[in-house]
């Protein structure tokens, strides 16, 4: 089916870009602080395009573009411009000529302006021209010309326009970047005026209207619940029972069920039998760094995370610094023991129990939540067979590298010291009766999270934690899911008959059967 291979193609130019964005910033963090830094969005779209990358290339698109949903976040202006969504890299106004004519095609509202309305069926946008963004020169009177003309020439021809809505303001990203852009769909241009503005100059004002029957917007419903302090739906206001640092709410709009009972826990149980010996750590006091060889940042050929916290590639085992380590808490080489950042929450679905989702928007390579449970060897956990709903083998994680498929390839310069892989290690994470969030965390055969293998607490290699992050761009309230990696007529039950169990992920991709 065409749609979906359009879509994954879109995801997995926006995946590639991405990860070329780490790479690039591991780079420049790694520089001298008084070096000059490149702008390594700029830099991640070059590589791209130079390797024909790009998606939606051809003559430019008007209405929807191929692969890519309402709804949809980007993290940096020039991703919009690589799916084809809007071409301009720094204009407002993206248009076309067709038929002697030019048409608006796409805007950006990037609240750079001061005219935007919190309505998100309703846009009134200024026009572009007049110095208004330009300080340095003198303001004068916005004209009908370029953008502006192009989108009165589609508010005459009733030619929708796609609108993406840069969100500034947003403390949504815990991110340095503070911006997402959202896609929120198509509108028609429905009135156009002039007045004069701030600097005290005539400015082009237009009046977009939201074309009804496209998909609600997420950002809505968290403005909303953000504004009244609640969300609708809510029957458990913190499952964690304050033991996270942020209280993860359930929600049920579809009936009156609540949670099944049990015991929270935010980290790892350990059997008895169980002695962890803590690894040596560094002896880093101000800080780890390459330059400065530390001996943790060496075991992971490099250091795996961004100054912001997002894991630059998947790894067969990432080494965060210890409890033995004398490096600060805030060392860029600590990130998944700190445990939750986004406000998550469970939520009824209606095919597959609980979920996971989250208020907030999430950037690709961010930390989600550790799978806390019970550890077992793999015997114990086979005895389970009853009751084998929430357990989680070690060393079976769905990588596939469908996370940093091509990476290696457009930069292979970039390609860091790979360590033993944690394969089946015969154990087994059990959270049916103690665990946390990531008990809820549902399959999907398109997958927007994977499971990293993280040690830091212990020299263990065979009972690394789990670790999830995000492998995509997540929109808010979008579902996180994982790939559970059971092959298809494996699982037996307790009389070694095979067990079979649909899948509901509901994406386009899905196979059907979960085993
Ligand atoms: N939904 C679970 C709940 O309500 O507690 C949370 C996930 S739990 C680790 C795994 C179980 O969730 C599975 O055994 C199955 O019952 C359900 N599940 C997860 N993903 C599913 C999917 N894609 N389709 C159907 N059921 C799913």
């Amino acid at each position: 089916n065409d749609a979906i291979v359009t879509r994954n193609k879109v995801r997995e130019t926006l995946r590639l870009f991405q990860a070329v964005c780490r790479k690039l910033l591991q780079e420049e963090e790694a520089k001298p602080e008084r070096a000059t830094h490149r702008r390594i969005d700029l830099q991640a779209s070059k590589i791209l395009k130079e390797k024909g990358k790009c998606v939606n290339v051809g003559k430019q698109i008007f209405g929807s573009v191929p692969g890519v949903e309402v709804g949809d976040d980007f993290m940096y202006r020039v991703e919009l411009n690589i799916v084809g969504l809007h071409r301009q890299i720094q204009g407002g106004i993206d248009y076309v000529k067709q038929d002697g004519k030019i048409l608006a095609t796409s805007i950006v509202s990037s609240g750079g302006y001061d005219d935007d309305t919190d309505n998100s069926d309703v846009l009134i946008y200024t026009g572009s021209g007049g110095n208004m963004m330009n300080g340095d020169k003198e303001p004068e009177d916005q004209k009908l010309e370029r953008g502006n003309l192009a989108l009165k020439n589609s508010m005459d021809a009733k030619n929708p326009v796609r609108v993406i809505r840069g969100d500034s303001k947003s403390t949504d990203s815990v991110d340095a970047r503070g911006r997402t852009y959202i896609y929120d769909g198509l509108y028609l241009v429905e009135k156009c005026w002039q007045e004069i503005g701030s600097h005290g100059k005539l400015v082009f004002k237009f009046k977009l209207v939201r074309i009804l029957g496209q998909p609600e917007l997420a950002g809505k419903v968290v403005r909303k619940s953000k504004k009244f302090k609640v969300r609708e739906g809510v029957c458990v206001d913190d499952i964690s029972q304050g033991r996270e640092k942020i209280p993860i709410c359930a929600v049920n709009t579809i009936d009156d069920e609540k949670p099944p009972p049990f015991k929270y826990t935010t980290h790892m149980i350990y059997p008895h039998w169980c002695r962890r010996l803590p690894p040596k750590g560094c002896d880093c006091i101000n800080g780890c760094s390459e330059s400065r060889k530390c001996p943790c940042l060496e075991k992971n050929g490099g250091i795996p995370y961004n100054h912001n916290g997002a894991i630059v590639e998947a790894k067969p085992l990432v080494y965060e610094c210890g409890p033995s380590c004398k490096c600060p808490p805030s060392c860029y080489n600590r990130v998944s023991q700190h445990g939750i950042k986004f406000q998550l929450e469970i939520f009824k679905t209606g095919s597959r129990g609980w979920g996971v989702r989250s208020l907030n928007s999430i950037p690709s390579g961010s930390f989600i939540c550790e799978y806390a449970g019970e550890l077992l060897e793999e015997k114990e956990a086979e005895q389970r067979t009853g009751n084998d709903e929430y357990l989680f083998d070690i060393g079976n994680q769905f990588n596939d590298n469908f996370l940093w498929d091509g990476l290696t390839t457009l930069m292979p310069e970039a390609q860091s010291g790979a360590d033993v892989e944690v394969q089946n290690s015969g154990f087994t994470i059990d959270a049916a009766q103690c665990g946390n969030v990531g008990r809820f965390i549902n399959h999907s055969c398109s997958p927007n999270l994977y499971a990293q293998t993280v040690i830091y607490d212990h020299d263990d290699k065979r009972i690394p934690h789990i670790m999830f992050f995000a492998a995509e761009n997540i929109p808010p309230l979008q579902e996180l899911a994982y790939h559970y990696n059971y092959m298809i007529d494996q699982v037996f039950d307790s009389n070694g008959n095979i067990k079979k169990k649909n899948c509901y992920c509901g994406s386009p991709e899905c196979t059907g059967r979960m085993y």
